[in-house]
């Protein structure tokens, strides 16, 4: 298949498409000819592709090559709503992404768990197509200790996980290898806190870290930090353009086209993440926008109480006391009624297993809620302490869990029990 490079000519290719009618029967229900199609003008009136759309329509009547042609297929997790959300793909001739960065490790350690379930072997293409070749080691992302031993024995240089495995990774890496020969980590997936960062830094101090962001839809990575930003520890990217044709900020969400997989070409597709344009040309002289990503409401952030909680700041407020409840802590806000009218309730969960063995249960909580009260400030001049004496919010509750009580494939850490005003 001749690989698609403009807009008119992906247009083109959907609208006349002998295999699925998907797009065209999209657009003319919105009024659209191929005529009006077609005029660039039109692109940004064209309506948007969302998830569910992809979701409630059976992938064969959405497969725009021939069935021999569909290479492989991958799935999402289903966390976000439910529903796997399965999508075709046909052989990618090039996906233009360098997993190095640009950095000099060659050696890259997997432990991702969409990489080793549904991309792997089109990883290893990336590994071979890059300017930098690169060879994946994949390793098991359900046993760090193994993956540590792995690691020792090829050498890696590198490892690509989500900053949640990295953290359990890195007490692994220090016993069985060596943590310095580390050169490079690629994390994506999770929101990277600044406090996240330093942890990862200072538990790999010889490494750039790079946070990229892709998606199961477009099968890879395709915005990536340059040299200049991860020397920052800014969390920019730049757009890998291609195989992203064209990117849109709509009300502050990312709008991707892509065309590099023909089986399920994207057009306008609502990614359901917000970003926001930084910059426009990086001083590294790679064109184009500068993206960042936005809080996301409601995962990143919560208002309640009068008071705005960032996950940012969560994380930074539980750094020092990180020996005590381990990465896996999940904080969850309620409206309680009380005579004095509604407080916040805070219900910080704390995964047994990441409980240290030398103390006992009441112990911790006892040092982790001194710690809160006195050092998590929710208003300026305001710690939590301060609202619980004047009675806005109730003490926090510690509680040691098997499972979080809400479970997704990406680490949650604020979980809000109210209606938003
Ligand atoms: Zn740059």
């Amino acid at each position: 298949m001749p690989a698609i490079k403009t807009i008119p000519e992906l247009l083109s290719f959907v609208w006349d498409n002998p295999h699925s009618d998907f797009y065209k029967k999209k657009y003319e229900a919105a009024g659209f000819t191929k005529g009006n199609v077609l005029k660039p003008d039109n692109f940004a009136k064209l309506p948007p592709l969302i998830r569910a759309e992809l979701e409630s329509t059976p992938p064969d009547e959405r497969l725009f090559v021939k069935k021999e042609d569909v290479e492989f297929v991958a799935y999402t997790s289903g966390t976000t709503s439910g529903n796997p959300l399965v999508i075709y793909f046909s052989e990618i001739e090039n996906h233009y992404f360098d997993p190095t960065l640009g950095t000099d490790a060659r050696r890259i350690l997997v432990v991702h768990p969409p990489l080793a379930r549904n991309f792997g072997h089109t990883f290893v293409k990336q590994c071979r197509q890059a300017k930098n070749k690169c060879t994946p080691i994949f390793a098991d992302f359900q046993n760090l200790l193994n993956s540590a031993v792995i690691a020792a024995k090829v050498k890696a240089d590198a490892i690509c996980t989500l900053p949640t495995l990295a953290f359990d990774l890195a007490k692994h890496i220090e016993k069985y290898y060596d943590p310095k020969a580390i050169k490079l980590i690629i994390v994506s997936s999770e929101t990277l806190t600044a406090a996240k960062r330093e942890i990862l830094a200072e538990k790999f101090p010889n490494a750039k870290i790079a946070n990229v962001y892709g998606n199961a839809e477009v099968g890879q990575f395709f915005f990536y930090p340059c040299k200049k930003m991860m020397d920052e520890k800014s969390d920019k990217f730049h757009v890998l353009n291609p195989p992203i044709m064209k990117t849109e900020l709509v009300n502050g969400e990312l709008v991707i086209t892509c065309a590099n997989n023909l089986a399920t070409p994207l057009i306008r597709y609502r990614t359901g993440d917000y970003f926001e344009i930084v910059e426009e040309n990086c001083s590294c002289g790679t064109p184009g926008p500068v993206l960042a990503m936005s809080g996301r409401d409601k995962i990143d952030r919560l208002r309640i109480g009068g008071v705005e909680i960032k996950v940012a700041d969560v994380e930074k407020i539980f750094m020092p006391i990180l020996n005590l409840t381990g990465d896996k802590y999940q904080l969850h806000f309620y409206e309680v009624d009380s005579d004095s009218g509604l407080k916040v309730k805070t219900v910080v969960e704390i995964l047994k297993e990441s409980k240290p063995a030398m103390f006992s249960e009441s112990d911790i909580s006892s040092s982790i809620l001194k710690h809160l009260l006195d050092n998590w400030v929710l208003a300026p001049g305001t710690t939590l302490r301060n609202a619980v004496d004047k009675g806005s919010f109730t003490f926090p509750e510690i509680k040691f869990v098997d499972e979080f009580s809400l479970k997704s494939g990406k680490m949650r850490r604020l979980v809000g029990h109210f209606d938003e005003k």
